[in-house]
């Protein structure tokens, strides 16, 4: 048996074509894992042996459709991570409401659509494992986010109220706090202000996709983590929250 048990095991993860979901779909490969993924936009992934399916998180239908397709072709789903995000940040008296919606649409009611489909299925199963990134924003605020970081706390209520429901289904719900991430979400923080925030960060780095993935791996996993669940596992290089 693999170490982490996550072999044939069917697991969708909601913006799987680049950034931190690209990475986990890469790792879950790596895994032995069925792998499908959705994005929005356009596809860069593109990898092989992958189901990748063009849908809006914040399309309660879409995601239906998601789900059931990916049971069509690959089978009963295990594992679902919901990582689709996006920022809009502004100070609070600039950030307009459609800012407002957006980021609450896709960040906090996209994690409802992504869920929604699929956890009666695992309730029925007795088996599977929700994994939800949230973000250490959520959990500490931070300048210019107040709709992001809405959203992120929002997720993480979530979390652990579906970890208390989910519990006697057999099924888990934690959630990855990340830290700074080098992905594309950095690209509009100025340089001068990705200098400040490294000189916070302990471990002097921002954080990769890949150690995100690791931290998600471990939560999917029914042999590495079977007895956690409401968690919020934060891979920040001990950023202060
Ligand atoms: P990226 O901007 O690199 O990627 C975002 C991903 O989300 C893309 O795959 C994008 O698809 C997808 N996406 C956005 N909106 C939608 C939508 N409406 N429907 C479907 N897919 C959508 O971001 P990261 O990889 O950095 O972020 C991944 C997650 O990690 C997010 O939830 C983010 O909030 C969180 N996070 C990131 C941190 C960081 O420092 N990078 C820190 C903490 C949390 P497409 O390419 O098609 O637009």
């Amino acid at each position: 048996m693999a170490p982490l048990g996550l072999e044939d095991q069917v697991i969708v993860v909601t913006g799987g074509n680049r950034g931190i979901g690209a990475a986990i779909v890469n790792l879950l490969l790596e895994l032995g894992s069925k792998v499908a993924y959705t994005y929005r936009s356009h596809d860069e992934n593109s990898l092989m042996g992958t189901m990748a399916i063009p849908a809006d998180v914040t399309d309660e239908t879409a995601m239906q459709a998601v789900v059931e397709q990916v049971e069509d072709k690959l089978g009963p789903i295990y594992g679902i991570v919901a990582n689709a995000g996006i920022t809009k940040d502004n100070f609070f008296p600039k950030l307009t409401t459609a800012n407002w919606d957006e980021v609450i649409d896709t960040n906090l009611k996209g994690v409802y659509n992504t869920l929604k489909p699929v956890i009666p299925r695992m309730y029925e199963r007795r088996s599977g494992s929700v994994v939800c990134i949230t973000s250490i924003s959520g959990e500490r605020g931070n300048l210019g986010q107040t709709n992001y970081a809405a959203s992120k706390a929002g997720t993480i209520g979530l979390t652990k109220s579906l970890a208390l429901e989910a519990a006697r289904y057999g099924v888990r719900a934690n959630a990855v706090s990340p830290g700074f991430i080098e992905t594309d979400m950095l690209k509009p923080i100025p340089d001068k202000v990705k200098q400040r925030i490294l000189s916070e960060i302990p471990l002097s780095r921002f954080g990769k996709p890949e150690d995100v993935a690791w931290a998600v791996a471990f939560l999917l996993s029914p042999v590495a983590s079977s007895y956690v669940t409401g968690t919020v596992v934060r891979v920040n290089g001990a950023h202060h929250t």
